[in-house]
């Protein structure tokens, strides 16, 4: 028996958990699966939010970290062996002649790093960011991330940011003639904002514009990267390289926490080149001997695994099943994916009629039916899954990519019974 110690916990995600009705503890995790206190067993459709693209406890990350039990844990990253490796690995892996790397312990600190090094390098203060986008929630990372929820209680946020609409050129090219910004932060994919995709070409266009006003390009593949679009960066999707990466989540093989950011020599000498500039900006544990060791491991575990591809192939079976089960159901409003990032999106189904049906008894699902289905899923088909906090009736699908043809079949299997099994209302047609 564990004992409950969550209401100690300042836990956000429990609440969430909470709001779908779900008390267990989980205890076991291994792969896909994940097991609660009453040793039931859970397929992992969520992966901790793009962080696991190796699945729980990948034994290959597990025997990485067994092998460096005995080295000194130098939290110097530049006098560790591990961590120059590990810099090595990701020059030769991403696009161009991204080279330098900095390590840090999560995906809000890659984020602060690159707005750091973008207004040391260029000297310029602007920093344009997307409505709707999500880089971290600490001050600098908030300060882009386009959500009047998140930022609003902790105005004022720092100086000299401002968003434009996420995927449109014209507005982003009106707003860099105007501040010529150090940096513009974009995600090749906007995660925590519902999976959202841009138009074809938009990165291509957001390169060409970028090096026209002399503004760096960070893209954000803190969610995107490391395989989970089916390739190892959505970038390359559209054969850009940017001026700074940021990598996090999965950059740990799920079980280390490490983040960085990447970029050429020459925008890295601009800003820190120089003895007087050397320790402007430093993390004691960033790029610590663990650390490092999970992360060669999982970037070989990432080639080994033939990871990318998989996730290409699997998200496509995944996605061209969740359109059949769009036709059929109108009050699935959308569906839409690149590789295993894909989402859910319902139309509002006219609050009385879904309660009645779900009979959940808690805020969210009386009013939202993606917070329903994934709650159903979750309580009786033991799926995780997760609804989006801006909109509720989006879910996420992010599942480690070495999930089965098999396992995604069971979560094609369990919606379709959710959507069939209550009384007509999935095939209700949409309010509006
Ligand atoms: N950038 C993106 C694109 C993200 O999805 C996230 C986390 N969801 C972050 C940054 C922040 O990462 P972390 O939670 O590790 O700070």
């Amino acid at each position: 028996m564990v004992e409950n110690h969550k209401t100690y916990l300042n836990a956000g995600l429990a609440m969430m958990m909470g709001l779908l009705n779900f008390d267990k503890q989980f205890v076991r995790a291994e792969g896909v699966y994940v097991w609660d206190s009453d040793g039931n067993r859970y397929l992992d459709f969520l992966g901790s939010y793009g962080a696991l693209n190796l699945g729980h406890n990948h034994p290959r990350i597990l025997a990485a970290l067994d092998r460096v039990k005995e080295l000194p844990n130098l939290l110097q990253a530049s006098l560790g062996t591990l961590p120059a490796a590990l810099a090595k690995n990701l020059a030769v892996i991403t696009p161009g002649n991204l080279q330098r790397s900095f390590f840090c312990n999560s995906g809000a600190e890659a984020v602060e790093g690159a707005i750091k090094l973008a207004r040391a390098a260029t000297g310029r203060p602007e920093v344009v960011y997307c409505d709707g986008s999500f880089h971290g929630k600490t001050m600098g990372a908030l300060s882009a991330t386009g959500r009047e929820k998140y930022q609003k209680p902790f105005r004022p946020l720092l100086p000299g940011f401002s968003p434009v609409p996420f995927g449109n050129l014209d507005a982003l090219e009106a707003k860099l003639k105007e501040k010529t910004a150090a940096a513009f932060i974009v995600e090749p994919i906007q995660g925590e904002g519902g999976i959202i995709i841009p138009p074809d070409g938009y990165l291509a266009g957001v390169r060409q514009l970028c090096s026209r006003y002399g503004t760096l390009l960070i893209v954000d593949e803190v969610q995107t990267g490391l395989g989970r679009t089916g390739r190892m960066f959505a970038c390359q999707y559209e054969e850009v390289t940017p001026d700074i990466m940021c990598l996090a989540k999965s950059l740990g093989g799920g079980i280390m926490p490490i983040g960085t950011y990447i970029t050429t020599d020459e925008t890295w000498k601009k800003a820190y080149g120089g003895m007087d500039r050397a320790l402007l900006h430093t993390s004691t544990f960033g790029g610590n001997t663990w650390a490092a060791a999970a992360a060669i491991a999982t970037l070989e575990v990432l080639y080994e695994e033939n990871l990318p591809e998989k996730a290409r192939e699997n998200g496509e079976y995944l996605l061209s099943a969740l359109l059949g089960l769009k036709e059929k159901y109108p009050l699935i409003k959308d569906v839409r994916g690149r590789g295993l990032m894909a989402g859910i999106e319902f139309s509002q189904p006219g609050g009385l009629a879904a309660k009645a049906s779900f009979g959940l008894v808690n805020k969210l699902s009386e009013e939202y039916l993606g917070s329903m289905v994934a709650g159903e899923l979750l309580n009786k088909h033991r799926i995780i899954t997760a609804f989006t906090l801006n909109n509720p009736n989006i879910i996420r699908l992010e599942p480690p990519l070495n999930v089965t043809r098999e396992q995604i079949d069971i979560l094609l299997d369990a919606l379709e019974d959710i959507f069939s099994s209550h009384k007509g209302l999935f095939s209700m047609a949409a309010a509006s």
